[in-house]
């Protein structure tokens, strides 16, 4: 630990994984020989940058950029990018780790990594945004290519930052590599469904674990965290299938809409107005709104889906949620649930969905994206989402397998740690040590 010091997040990832694969481990001692675990906590290349700009006052400004090139033994480094005031080296490290198994999960070729900057697009112009994403792709370039490293969209990160990071990228490398960055607009080589696959593909993974116990959506009550891209998705599939999904959030506070919620206002305020989503209840009076953005998890539910940060959820949100009934947590956000609130749903029999499977279907249909560009071609709308509805089943069935393989069915959290880990310390042991 004390060469990863200040990095909590990074060592909770690494214990939550590395207590589950003490039965692996067991069972493999050749992947302690060929030093699988040592090699795997440690990121193949850590890159940290300076990002200039200049505001629209002419203030020169200046953020730092990051890159973790965590685990390429399956594929190239793929995972977003993140602009967030919060983001650090140990944030990105826990998020290249955990993405590690999760794409080693999709069943897809692509190895793990993750990178962004502390800059704030909150309150920015779109010239300011613009200027800082070329500066930062202005060093990133030469870190990245399509079979070397794929980066992609993340919290602050969406179809617009995506889109002038890929002018940037094209215009330096004087070369239209479609399949550096996944992520884009539909007129330059992005896939459809992409906007939609990581709340789209929870929601399949959930109905998967309703179904193995005889359970559907339909009629539930469902919490869903954030309104961001996630988010947003998440709720328009929990309502296709039929539940009510009562309320949404931000970093501020929380909305309750009893009748349930209105995605189109969400849409508009937080895709095309870029508000926040205290302005839900200027269009809906009955709505209720609250300061305090983990009040929501006090709402009575059937299911919760926490779709905004890490550790959103702790031990006594999750008690709350126990107390109230809630029989299902999938996570759409990446480890919202602290280690101890994990204990909690499990010890009480809640059926858990753990980020690295629930929310793999974001970036299993950044690799179908990829396969589309360099076949130059573009699927349907309905066969990228059979294909990604395909691959969250199979995520699903695989990870309770490796579970009851090891003694432990039902455990999805172990499940899905094991049966990421295994195919990436295969192809390490049989790639030397390296
Ligand atoms: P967005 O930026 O689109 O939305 C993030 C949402 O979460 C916003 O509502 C935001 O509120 C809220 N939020 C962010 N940070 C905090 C915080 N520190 N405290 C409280 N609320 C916060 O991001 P995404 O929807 O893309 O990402 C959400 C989560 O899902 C992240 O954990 C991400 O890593 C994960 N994820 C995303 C994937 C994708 O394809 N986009 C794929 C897999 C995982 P506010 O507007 O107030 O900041």
């Amino acid at each position: 630990t004390e060469r990863n010091a200040n990095e909590p997040e990074f060592h909770q990832a690494v214990k939550e994984v590395l207590e589950s694969l003490v039965p692996v481990l067991d069972k493999h001692p050749e992947y302690i020989s060929a030093g699988i675990v040592e090699r795997i906590v440690e990121p193949e290349r850590q890159i940290i940058f300076r990002v200039p700009w200049v505001d629209d006052t002419g203030k020169v400004r200046v953020n730092r950029g990051f890159r973790i090139q965590f685990n390429s033994a399956i594929g190239p480094y793929k995972g977003g990018l993140r602009f967030h005031p919060s983001v650090n080296v140990g944030i990105l490290k826990f998020l290249g780790f955990e993405q590690t198994f999760k794409n080693s999960l999709t069943g897809l070729p692509i190895g793990g990594g993750k990178g962004g900057s502390d800059f704030d697009p909150k309150g920015k112009s779109d010239n300011e945004v613009m200027r800082f994403c070329q500066s930062f792709m202005t060093e990133l370039y030469r870190h990245i290519g399509q079979d070397i490293d794929v980066p992609a969209g993340d919290i602050g990160v969406g179809g617009r930052e995506v889109g002038f990071l890929f002018g940037q990228f094209k215009r330096i490398k004087n070369a239209y590599e479609a399949g550096v960055l996944t992520g884009k607009g539909l007129t330059f080589g992005g896939s459809l469904v992409r906007t939609q696959a990581t709340g789209y593909g929870l929601v399949y993974f959930l109905d998967e674990m309703l179904k193995d116990k005889g359970m559907s959506l339909a009629g539930k009550t469902v919490l869903v965290s954030g309104s961001g891209n996630v988010s947003i998705y998440a709720t328009e599939k929990v309502q296709q299938l039929g539940g009510k999904v009562v309320a949404v959030s931000d970093s501020n506070g929380y909305v309750y809409d009893a009748e349930g919620i209105n995605l189109a206002t969400v849409k508009r305020i937080k895709e095309v107005e870029r508000g926040r989503i205290s302005e839900y209840v200027k269009a809906h009076p009955k709505a209720e709104y609250h300061t305090g953005w983990t009040g929501i998890w006090t709402i009575p539910c059937d299911i919760a889906l926490p779709c905004a940060t890490q550790n959103e959820i702790d031990e006594n949100s999750a008690k709350i949620l126990v107390k109230n009934g809630c029989k299902a947590v999938a996570e759409g956000a990446n480890m919202p649930t602290t280690l101890e609130g994990t204990k909690v749903f499990l010890d009480s029999g809640v059926m858990f969905g753990p980020a690295k499977a629930a929310n793999a279907g974001g970036v299993a249909t950044s690799a179908l994206e990829m396969t589309q560009n360099s076949m130059r071609l573009a699927w349907t709308f309905e066969e990228v989402d059979a294909k990604l509805k395909n691959i969250m089943v199979n995520i699903f069935k695989n990870s309770s397998k490796a579970a009851e393989d090891y003694g432990l069915k039902g455990n999805l959290v172990a499940g899905a740690n094991i049966a990421g880990f295994v195919k990436v310390a295969e192809a390490m042991k049989a790639q030397g040590i390296v």
